[in-house]
């Protein structure tokens, strides 16, 4: 009888620590996160998943990504974007097909600020392969009939696609919104329910942090150090996405002047309108993405009339090369920092 009680008492006691260890792991799940890292559309990508199916959902976001960075990449032969660029035509993937569609209505919508035929000069420029150079204005105005996206001719209801002689497109100023889109999709799919998705430094989220406060998202001082913040927006289930003109650029040896990737396509060179920094905040990332380019090239005053058009869409965020900060009307309630402000309404 006594054996029989020890036995019982062991049994429980055993239960009971099984219970708890599965309970702290439990916790530990919903606390720290499950990270995956990787290098994919030339640049440093890092997703964090919380909750118990976090290790499934972020590897199968981690796949999805290197997908698309195969069919969009200029240079991976084998995909949609290479193909089209090499041979002038052809029929495009679902995903492809969706990403030229909104490029070619924020074309529309901006007034040709965002071009998706932008690649002949980011070649000339040297930034798709590196070897940066300034083009003479006699080489820029040659290939700068090529920058127009009225040239396309686009079937939708086949997915065909016919460039103009010389032409290529370039995803590179909306593809990484696309991804961050389709990350959080794969990801509510599999039930998670916070999640942070940082694709080169654009963020989106996946509902709020796990303790249910708001993801804080640090503004980058486009002066300082990439540790150096000069805002936070707080935001749940939203993408946070900016273009800015330290992201990417060279040094010319001889003048000493800075050349940035983000172009003007009116006349080819670096958009120089006085801004450093445009940061939108939507529902959408290929939106978000899409219009930190186009906002960029716009500049605060036709960036604020556009916003106007569009208020129900997104917020956003400008920085002047003075450093000079305006936010929309929209962000008022979740945007902290320690410099003034001025609010676009
Ligand atoms: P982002 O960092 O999202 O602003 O994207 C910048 C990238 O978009 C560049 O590296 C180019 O690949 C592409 N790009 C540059 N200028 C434009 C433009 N005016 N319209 C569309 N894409 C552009
Ligand atoms: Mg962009």
């Amino acid at each position: 009888m006594i054996k029989a009680w020890i036995k019982f008492l062991a049994a429980a006691v055993f239960s009971l620590l099984l219970l708890c260890s599965c309970s702290r792991d439990m916790t530990e799940q919903e606390n720290s996160p499950y990270t995956v890292s990787f290098f994919a559309m030339d640049t440093y990508m890092e997703i964090r998943v919380y909750g118990e199916r976090a290790k499934e959902a972020a590897e199968a976001a981690q796949a999805e990504i290197l997908r698309l960075d195969g069919l969009l990449s200029v240079s991976s032969e084998s995909g949609d974007v290479a193909k089209i660029n090499s041979f002038g035509e052809g029929k495009l993937s679902g995903d492809t097909a969706a990403l030229l569609e909104m490029s070619l209505e924020l074309y529309e919508n901006t007034g040709g600020a965002f071009d998706v035929t932008v690649g002949p000069v980011m070649e000339l420029w040297g930034f798709r392969d590196g070897n940066y150079r300034v083009p003479s204005s006699e080489e820029l105005s040659q290939v700068l009939p090529l920058v127009d996206s009225e040239k396309i001719d686009y079937g939708s209801a086949e997915r065909t696609v016919k460039l103009g002689e010389g032409q290529k497109i370039d995803f590179g100023g909306i593809a990484k919104g696309f991804a961050s889109d389709r990350t959080a999709e794969i990801l509510r799919n599999a039930g998670v329910s916070s999640a942070w998705i940082s694709l080169g430094g654009n963020v989106q989220t996946v509902g709020g942090k796990p303790d249910h406060s708001r993801w804080r998202i640090g503004i980058r001082d486009p002066k300082g150090s990439a540790e150096s913040y000069l805002a936070v927006v707080s935001v749940e289930n939203q993408a946070v996405i900016t273009s800015g003109n330290y992201e990417r650029y060279f040094i010319d040896e001889e003048t000493g002047k800075r050349y940035h990737h983000i172009i003007d396509p009116s006349d080819g060179l670096p958009s120089d309108n006085g801004l450093a920094s445009v940061t939108i905040v939507s529902d959408s990332g290929v939106l978000a993405d899409g219009l930190s380019t186009s906002l960029f090239v716009l500049g605060v005053e036709k960036g604020a009339d556009y916003w106007r058009e569009h208020r129900g869409e997104f917020q956003a965020v400008f920085v002047t090369e003075d450093g000079k900060i305006y936010i929309t009307e929209g962000l008022e309630a979740c945007f902290t920092s320690d410099r003034e402000y001025e609010v676009i309404r």
